[in-house]
């Protein structure tokens, strides 16, 4: 693929104070009306002369753009691949890396992102805009400035953020623990089940208890393989037999995100039950996600869910889909052991899950 790449003409010194690079693949932050009254992405080069404060910044910014910018509805493992393979080959030239990507599915890629990159050391800092820069009232031009200070900031030389994060509307989240659950407020992003790691007020203030420390002896690995014969159902009332067949039996299927009710409760009847059996038999991986946003999932706390672990359910506890997904994938991808997966999806390898 060809990228294009331009180099900020910002304030910076001979020797600036920090480096950036600045990854564009699409979304509404750069997005314009099309000839139909639709919102499309448009090329980054018109984005930059709308925010002509980037030039302000005593720092070395180049930015990368997708050579097609993506609604983030259109982002697939292939682009996640892509956009870690550039921070990967990237990773000692730049103190900091900001992603702009849709909101859309921006927890999906930021938690992908927290899989693939291994012992990161650096900010990785994904943020976009619910109304595009171009708009008088835009939330784009302060979401990619504080994103900026963000994956520049360092105390005593050493990153303050060392993990991939979304920083949207004034907080700072952990990537693979945010969600977008609204679509017409600013506020789009949450992460319910783990602390915000900052608050951008009139300073920026860290809550360092749960940030990634910095470890300068790790080494950053790309770990580039996702499998995507994986499966989400959402549980409902009145879900039907047939449906829920055709899609365990869907060819190649390695996985299924079980999105309970509750704290991680089914339905018990019979034929839903021997469904989950036979899966497991099969040797898919059954992995029990909540529908709720807070709280987590406990097989056995109810009746509904005690049957599940002698079925061989595995609990997520209190990771969101979008991370449940990512994680499954890369886990899949990994080529490890079914036992390995299996202990790996229980428990946290990149702060995912409680
Ligand atoms: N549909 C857009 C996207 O995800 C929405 C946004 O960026 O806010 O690309």
């Amino acid at each position: 693929m060809k990228y294009k790449i331009v180099n900020l003409n910002t304030s910076a010194t001979t020797n600036p104070k920090s480096s950036v690079l600045i990854i564009y693949t699409g979304g509404t932050f750069g997005m314009a009306l099309d000839e139909t009254g639709s919102l499309a992405p448009f090329n980054f080069s018109l984005v930059i002369e709308k925010i002509p404060e980037l030039k302000a910044f005593d720092l070395k910014i180049t930015v990368i753009s997708f050579p097609e910018p993506e609604d983030s509805s259109n982002i697939n493992t292939r682009h996640w691949v892509d956009l870690g393979y550039i921070i990967y080959e990237n990773y000692s030239q730049y103190d900091g890396f900001v992603v702009l990507h849709g909101t859309d599915t921006m927890a999906f890629t930021a938690s992908a992102l927290s899989f693939m990159l291994e012992g990161l050391n650096k900010p990785v800092i994904f943020t976009g805009a619910q109304i595009p820069i171009g708009f008088l009232r835009s939330d784009a031009r302060e979401n990619l400035i504080t994103a900026l200070e963000i994956a520049s900031a360092n105390n005593d030389g050493k990153p303050i953020v060392n993990e991939v994060c979304v920083y949207f509307n004034y907080f700072l989240l952990r990537g693979n623990r945010s969600q977008k659950l609204r679509s017409s407020t600013f506020a789009a992003f949450e992460s319910e089940n783990y602390p915000k790691l900052a608050e951008s007020g009139v300073f920026i203030e860290y809550n360092y208890a749960y940030l990634r420390p910095h470890d300068p002896n790790e080494k950053l690995k790309f770990n580039s393989h996702f499998d995507d014969n994986v499966a989400v159902v959402k549980l409902y009332p009145g879900i039907p037999q047939s449906v829920l067949e055709q899609i365990f039996n869907t060819e190649g299927l390695r996985a299924v995100i079980l999105e309970t009710f509750g704290s991680g409760n089914t339905m018990k009847y019979d034929w839903f039950l021997s469904l989950l059996r036979n899966a497991n038999e099969k040797g898919i991986f059954l992995y029990n996600v909540s529908q709720c946003i807070g709280g987590k999932v406990i097989q056995g706390r109810y009746e509904t869910s005690k049957m599940l672990s002698d079925i061989g359910v595995l609990s997520g506890s209190d990771i969101t889909t979008e991370a449940a997904l990512a994680k499954l994938m890369f886990l899949l991808g990994s080529g490890l052991s079914t036992e390995r997966v299996k202990d790996l999806l229980i428990r946290p390898i990149r702060g995912e899950m409680t």
